[in-house]
């Protein structure tokens, strides 16, 4: 090796390469009005849904009402709601007053014949009908059929908004305080929604309407239908009513599968308190996709097999030891449902977050070692390619590193606070600081950075704003020392990390400047605890 002096290595390590282009795509003219939170939106809170409606199997159509009780911010005359093209809007009343209203693809302005008054409520009755359009990764509103042929409609929007099957102001920011749902199905038929059961109604002409009252904020996403032959089966943890619905031929299988959701939930509850939504109980429902974090009602459709699918989705044995979806779409009642993340750009909060609560069962479960290796099993989907968090104000869904880098950084996270006692009460004191609210990144960073009295903001910017991973670069020299820097895109991106022999580690505290310490260790001997921070090494 040529003797080098730390000048010249500083020089050999100019950052060369530049972020490769964008893979994502030109937004279009819906993403930006569905993504906007402009002066209509801004200028309401959202007090109340009352969704009543009536679904005929037949017709694959649904007719009703969505009653949507708000409160002025300002004084205004006109406000922003959605509703998917492809549906009618039959009327908008305000009491006995109908309102005009202007459609732009799937928004509806409602206009006001007088002004509506900072501070006052409203309520205004929104009648619509119409077929929705099956569409998306899991169905938008899905008319299908179970096995035996019976109906087995399922609603899952997520990405495709509430809007693609019922009225409804469709972005992220504000969520309704509470919600009733009324629906009304063919008699022989269930429908299990969100919320705690109220009872069900004989219509009388072949119709039943089941009635169901969600009595905590609710994403709009997270409403959902699931009509079908149910079979119901109950348990309690504590004071807390579970609440299982599967079709008749799976019900065995499901008793002994289900089982799962207390160790689950119990081990959710040691690390964050409370499940959220006590008041409305726990619901697992059988859905013909693979699942959804619907708030109160998970849908669960991972074919009462452990892994993903019964795949090992991580690759090394600990996903076989339980049900990816039970553990994963529940995970999000306290990310994702009770923390949630106020614009769709910051969707890593439920994503990032509810993947590392993965890692946080498999650690009450089965230790520390195995939930380390569990959370490095998720390098191999990493991409590096664009940064976890999107333009602000477009609606669309960040790429999936949301979930493994997110979770990777969370774990870099822990590291970097290097105290666990201090890190258990981090995690939790930010759910409880948190929940039930909409957050974006900034708030996230806030509370670590007050709670740990530093400014990790460089951290949090370079792992969630930037598409590259910071490298730790080693430069060893014959004279026993060894220089180090981080290259990143942040500037003042400083972090420790350990390095040396992993039975000994030292910690380090690199900045983006060059340092130099003794070092008695080769090149190759000195090894950099990558297990524990997500980055990648540079040694020279
Ligand atoms: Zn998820």
């Amino acid at each position: 090796m040529l003797r080098t002096t730390i000048l010249a290595l500083a020089v050999a390590f100019v950052q060369a390469s530049t972020p490769p282009p964008s893979t994502l795509g030109p937004p279009t003219r819906a993403d930006f009005l569905r993504g906007q939170y402009g002066r209509y939106r801004a200028n309401n809170d959202l007090l109340f849904y009352h969704l009543d409606i009536r679904v005929d199997p037949e017709k694959k159509s649904i007719a009703g009402q969505n009653t949507i009780r708000f409160r002025m911010l300002a004084d205004d005359t006109r406000i922003q709601l959605d509703l998917a093209a492809n549906l009618s809007i039959d009327r908008i009343l305000m009491g006995a007053t109908p309102l005009k209203y202007e459609r732009d693809l799937g928004t509806v302005y409602v206009d006001f014949p007088s002004t509506l008054r900072n501070g006052r409520e409203y309520t205004i009755d929104f009648h619509y009908s119409g077929q929705p359009e099956e569409q998306g990764r899991f169905g938008g509103m899905a008319f299908r059929k179970d096995p035996a042929g019976n109906h087995w409609i399922t609603t899952a929007c997520e990405d495709d908004g509430a809007s693609v099957w019922w009225p409804n102001k469709d972005q992220w920011r504000d969520e309704v305080e509470r919600m009733q749902i009324s629906v009304s199905i063919p008699n022989n038929l269930v429908d299990v929604s969100n919320g705690r059961f109220m009872g069900k109604t004989d219509l009388g002409d072949g119709y039943t309407r089941w009635d169901w009252l969600v009595q905590y904020p609710i994403n709009n996403y997270n409403v959902a239908l699931n009509i079908g032959r149910y079979e119901h089966f109950s348990d309690t943890l504590g004071n807390l009513p579970l609440d299982f619905y599967v079709l008749p031929a799976n019900m065995e299988k499901a008793k002994k599968q289900f089982a799962q959701t207390k160790p689950m939930l119990d081990a959710y509850r040691s690390y964050f308190g409370e499940y959220p939504f006590e008041k409305d109980g726990f619901k697992l429902i059988e859905v013909p996709y693979a699942g959804m974090e619907h708030q109160s009602a998970v849908a669960y459709g991972n074919g009462f097999v452990n892994g993903y699918l019964d795949r090992d989705w991580t690759g090394i044995g600990i996903s076989l030891t339980f049900d990816f979806i039970i553990i994963h779409e529940s995970g999000h009642e306290w990310f994702g449902n009770a923390v949630s993340a106020a614009d769709v750009s910051d969707m890593w909060i439920h994503e990032g977050w509810t993947t590392y609560l993965e890692s946080l069962y498999v650690e009450k479960l089965f230790g520390h070692d195995d939930a380390i290796r569990y959370v490095n099993s998720y390098k191999s989907k990493v991409q590096n390619r664009e940064p976890i968090i999107t333009q602000r104000g477009i609606h669309r869904q960040p790429q999936q590193d949301m979930y493994f880098k997110g979770t990777l950084f969370l774990n870099t996270l822990r590291s970097v606070v290097n105290n666990d006692t201090v890190w258990w009460e981090l995690v939790r004191d930010f759910y409880q600081q948190f929940k039930y609210q909409n957050i974006m990144t900034e708030d996230v960073v806030r509370f670590f950075n007050a709670r740990l009295k530093k400014d990790l903001t460089p951290i949090f910017d370079q792992y969630l704003r930037r598409a590259a991973l910071p490298a730790l670069q080693l430069a060893f020299n014959e004279t026993g020392s060894m220089a180090y820097k981080w290259k990143a895109d942040e500037r003042a991106f400083a972090m420790p990390v350990r390095i040396g022999r992993p039975d000994n580690w030292t910690l380090i505290e690199p900045t983006t400047d060059w340092k130099v310490m003794p070092m008695r260790l080769s090149k190759d001997e000195v090894e950099v605890a990558t297990d524990l921070y997500y980055i990648t090494v540079e040694k020279q």
